[in-house]
C-alpha cells in the first residue's frame, strides 16, 4: 500500500482521504483548517503540521483545493520543492485549464509524473467512493494513478494529455448548466399553458427532450423522488459551484476562441441567482429564478 500525502480536506477531500485510509493506504493529511485535519485523523489518516511535511517521503501526492491559484501556490511552495524522486502527483481540484497545464509542465520539468483528475459526483460520491474521475496526463502516469483513483471512484476516464481532465470537466458542466435552465424553462412554460408537470415529464423523458437534468435531477418536485427539488433544493451541487464551473468554461472559451453563446448566458443567469443570495442552494433551484423572471 502506498504512502499518500493528501492536501485539502474540505467537503470533498475529507471523505476522499478517508476512503484511501479505509483501503489501507498510509495517508498523511494536511489542510489550513486544523478541524479538517482532526476529522481526517479520526478517519484513519496521520496528521502533518504542514503541506511540506506531508509531501516529504510520500509516494503519491493528492491535492483537492478550491481553485487554480491555490494549486499553483501549493505546488510551487510545498509540493515541488519537497517531493521525493519518482513520486506521482494527482490534482483532483476543479481548476482552469491553464493552471493545470502550468503545474503539469513544472512537474514534467522536475522529472515527475502528474495527472489532473477533477471529479464529478459531489460530496455523496466522494463519501460513497463512487466519483467519476476525468484524467489528463501521459499513459504511464494514468496507469499509475488509476488504482489509487479506483479507491475513491467508480468511473476513471483517461481524457488525454495534461489539462484534458479539466477540459472534460468544464465542457460537461457547461452542458449541464445550460440543460438545467432549458428543462426549467420547459416546466415553467408548461405551467403557464396548463400542462401538468408529471405529464410533461412522461412525454419529455421518453422523447427528444430527454436529458440528465430532466430524468435524474428533475427541478420540479414529484417526477424524480430523489432529486433535490423534493428536498427544498438542498445541495447536491451548490449554485455557487455551478457559477465557478461556468466561469472556468467562459475563460477557457475566450482563451481558445470558441463560441459558447448559451454557456455565456447560462453563466449570467447563474450569477444573478447566486448574487440574490442563493449560492448555497442546489443548482436545480435555478427553476425558481426562471419562475421569478416571468413576474407574478
Ligand atoms: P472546500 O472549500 O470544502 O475544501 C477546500 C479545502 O482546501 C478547505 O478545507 C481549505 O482549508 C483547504 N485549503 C485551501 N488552501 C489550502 C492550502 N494552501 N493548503 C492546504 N489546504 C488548503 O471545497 P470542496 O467542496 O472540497 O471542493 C474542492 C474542489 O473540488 C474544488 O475545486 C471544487 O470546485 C471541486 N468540486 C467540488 C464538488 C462539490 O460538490 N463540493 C464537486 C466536484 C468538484
Amino acid at each position: 500500500m502506498a504512502k499518500i500525502a493528501f492536501i485539502g480536506l474540505g467537503n470533498m477531500g475529507g471523505p476522499m482521504a478517508a476512503n484511501l485510509a479505509k483501503a489501507q493506504h498510509q495517508v498523511t493529511a494536511f489542510d489550513l483548517s486544523s478541524s479538517a485535519v482532526d476529522a481526517a485523523v479520526e478517519k484513519g489518516a496521520r496528521k502533518a503540521a504542514s503541506a511540506a511535511e506531508a509531501v516529504k517521503g510520500a509516494e503519491v501526492i493528492v491535492t483537492m483545493l478550491p481553485a487554480g491559484k491555490h494549486v499553483r501556490e501549493v505546488y510551487e511552495k510545498d509540493v515541488l520543492p519537497n517531493v521525493a524522486k519518482g513520486a506521482l502527483l494527482i490534482d483532483c481540484s476543479t481548476i482552469d485549464v491553464d493552471s493545470a497545464r502550468h503545474v503539469g509542465a513544472l512537474a514534467e520539468k522536475a522529472g515527475l509524473e502528474m495527472v489532473d483528475a477533477p471529479v464529478s459526483g459531489g460530496v455523496g460520491g466522494a463519501t460513497a467512493g463512487t466519483l467519476t474521475f476525468m484524467v489528463g496526463g501521459g499513459d504511464a502516469a494514468f496507469a499509475k494513478a488509476k488504482p489509487i483513483l479506483e479507491k475513491m471512484g467508480k468511473n476513471i476516464v483517461h481524457a488525454g494529455a495534461s489539462g484534458n481532465g479539466q477540459a472534460a470537466k468544464i465542457c460537461n458542466n457547461m452542458i449541464l448548466g445550460i440543460s438545467m435552465i432549458a428543462v426549467s424553462e420547459g416546466f415553467m412554460l408548461a405551467k403557464r399553458l396548463g400542462l401538468d408537470a408529471q405529464k410533461l415529464f412522461d412525454v419529455a423523458s421518453t422523447s427528444s427532450g430527454q436529458c440528465w437534468a430532466l430524468t435524474t435531477y428533475c427541478p420540479v418536485p414529484g417526477p424524480v423522488p430523489t432529486s433535490p427539488a423534493n428536498n427544498g433544493y438542498k445541495p447536491g451541487f451548490a449554485a455557487s459551484l455551478m457559477v465557478k464551473d461556468l466561469t472556468l468554461a467562459q475563460d477557457a472559451a475566450n482563451a481558445a476562441g470558441a463560441a459558447t453563446p448559451l454557456g455565456k448566458h447560462a453563466q449570467e443567469i447563474y450569477k444573478a441567482f447566486d448574487a440574490a443570495g442563493n449560492g448555497g442552494v442546489d443548482f436545480s433551484g435555478i427553476i425558481q429564478h426562471v419562475r421569478s423572471l416571468a413576474g407574478k
